[in-house]
């Protein structure tokens, strides 16, 4: 695998928090993949919503298989850019590692519940688990993992946040957000991975659920063009029966052409800039990107699924129940800490605390928790 100069090379890495030798055979970054995939907080994904509810059916997408998706798009994009895939593949597995149970919902009303206190943001929440809630070393807390991939799992951070990172770390993955620089390539790579991904499967489980319909994403031109395509080429798709295998067919021929795009987009941007580094790369603008037209057309699907599918009035029912759950959870630990495990109910900043103990709380966990701490069933 040929590796471009922009990109990040493991043996020239900024270095883990706590310094250690080599392996004798993997490079920095499969490390880093190792351990991510070995920790307690990548099998709990499994049973994190991603948008339905991980009770509502075994087929629908959960943290995990959104994480494993990310990880694939990611890959077939960097190995073309001569990105490093290691890494790509490190941050992608990673980036939802700090999710709370209830996809969204349950982030807004932890969110909520910690106003005053620091307040809660999945993001820095992720970089937490690898950086201290992991507890899986003699001597350290944490994974202990380059800069590199905690870099590119600190997605997005408040302002706020990143002075208190940059106290605690000068010069490190806070730093970006003061100066406004972009993060690494790899990076990027794995944000843009993000959405190129949860649009796509959002369509799936969306059709499956039988919240959105395949006329309606008639409306959305990225899909329309590629269903029609699709038709025209296996005209039997539109025999009764096959209405999933041609959903499928437009899905994978959409997916394609927004991985061929940001290829051919960021290949003519690096011609451009020309980074002679993987830190020229960061001081330049943004450089993994769509092409503008299907930038638009990316946007015009993201608009749709917001409308139809986020804001359908069953996910909003659902939504509001887990906030409901949320709160009450957190109330309840609050009221009585000796509910939580000892070395959270022992900790200091209780709030926080609490915070960490049902931020890392599956779906399920957490309902049960709820219903053994206020007597009553909700969801
Ligand atoms: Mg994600």
């Amino acid at each position: 695998m040929s590796v471009a100069v922009y990109a990040c090379n493991p043996a020239q890495t900024r270095g883990r928090r706590y310094p250690e030798q080599p392996a004798p055979t993997r490079s920095e970054f499969q490390r880093d993949r190792d351990r991510i995939v070995h920790c307690t907080a990548f099998r709990r994904l499994v049973y994190k919503t991603q948008v339905f509810l991980n009770h509502e059916g075994d087929l629908f997408r959960t943290r995990l298989t959104h994480s494993l998706e990310v990880a694939q798009i990611g890959r077939s994009i960097a190995r073309p850019l001569g990105l490093n895939e290691d890494l790509v593949e490190a941050i992608a597995l990673a980036h939802d590692l700090g999710h709370t149970p209830f996809g969204h919902a349950g982030q807004d009303a932890l969110n909520e519940c910690m106003a005053g206190h620091g307040g809660f943001e999945h993001n820095l929440q992720s970089l937490r688990v690898v950086d201290r809630l992991e507890e899986r070393y003699p001597a350290h807390d944490g994974l202990n993992l380059t800069f590199e991939t905690r870099e590119g799992i600190l997605k997005h951070c408040s302002r706020r946040n990143a002075q208190l990172l940059e106290q605690s770390e000068p010069g490190g993955v806070g730093r970006r957000f003061l100066d406004r620089t972009q993060p690494s390539l790899e990076a990027q790579l794995c944000n843009l991975a993000d959405a190129v991904a949860y649009n796509a499967h959002d369509i799936d489980d969306g059709v499956r659920s039988g919240l959105i319909s395949l006329g309606q994403l008639s409306e959305v031109p990225l899909f329309e063009r590629h269903r029609r395509a699709a038709v025209a080429e296996h005209p039997d798709l539109m025999a009764t029966g096959r209405a999933r295998r041609l959903l499928y067919e437009a899905i994978r021929r959409m997916l394609s052409e927004q991985v061929y795009d940001v290829i051919a987009a960021t290949r003519a941007l690096i011609d451009q800039v020309q980074p002679s580094s993987a830190d020229a790369a960061r001081a330049s603008i943004a450089l993994v990107r769509f092409s503008p037209d299907m930038h638009v057309q990316s946007s015009q699907l993201k608009h749709f699924l917001h409308a139809w599918l986020y804001r359908h009035p069953q996910v909003m029912q659902t939504t509001g129940q887990a906030q409901q759950m949320v709160r009450e959870l957190f109330g309840a630990y609050m009221a009585q800490p000796a509910s939580m495990p000892p070395d959270y109910a022992q900790r200091e900043d209780l709030h926080r605390a609490v915070a960490d103990y049902i931020a890392g709380m599956t779906d399920r966990f957490a309902a049960r928790e709820h219903e053994r701490l206020t007597g009553r069933k909700l969801l």
